[in-house]
């Protein structure tokens, strides 16, 4: 059966569209704004946190591909996941845009599946902004910089030159 693991960030995105929904303990401890905590009330979500030596499997082998760094605990929580539910003989999918995760998850033939849909063609995208320095991060919910709470915008994206063909 298929069951899709949620990150964090599909939950902030509102993609809680799967029919078979699971996801970590952690994940939900970075779950604070009240919007996201009553989406995700009304979400039909299991919650499993994986076995500690998936854990250690998954981080070899993110150690391996250099991504270790680029994981966080949750990060590696959810793939450690996959391997268990794949184990078990269901079919795992993560959903997330986490280039880090997509690349382990691939070591282990696990599927991935981007949370920016396919077949539309996203004229905005989502960046993370720091409430107190107003600077742009790249990752997690706090500030590097500052350490201070970092929230999402919907931006533009930048002009890919894609259009440039059109004029005559
Ligand atoms: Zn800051």
């Amino acid at each position: 059966m298929q069951v899709y693991i949620l990150d964090s960030s599909a939950i902030f995105l509102r993609k809680g569209l799967y029919p078979s929904m699971i996801t970590v303990s952690k994940v939900l401890k970075e779950i604070k704004d009240v919007d996201s905590v009553n989406y995700l009330s009304l979400l039909d979500i299991k919650v499993r946190d994986p076995e500690v030596e998936s854990v250690e499997v998954v981080k070899s082998a993110a150690r391996k591909t250099g991504d270790v760094y680029k994981l966080s605990d949750t990060d590696l929580h959810l793939l450690a996941l996959a391997l268990d539910l794949k184990k078990e003989g269901e079919e795992p999918i993560i959903v997330t845009d986490d280039y880090s995760i997509q690349n382990v998850a691939k070591v282990f033939g696990i599927k991935t599946d981007s949370i920016v849909q396919r077949g539309i063609r996203e004229e905005f995208k989502w960046i993370r902004i720091c409430k107190g320095c107003k600077r742009r991060v790249e990752k997690g919910k706090t500030c590097p910089i500052c350490g201070s709470e970092v929230y999402l915008v919907r931006v533009k994206k930048e002009n890919s030159g894609e259009n440039s063909g059109e004029k005559i």
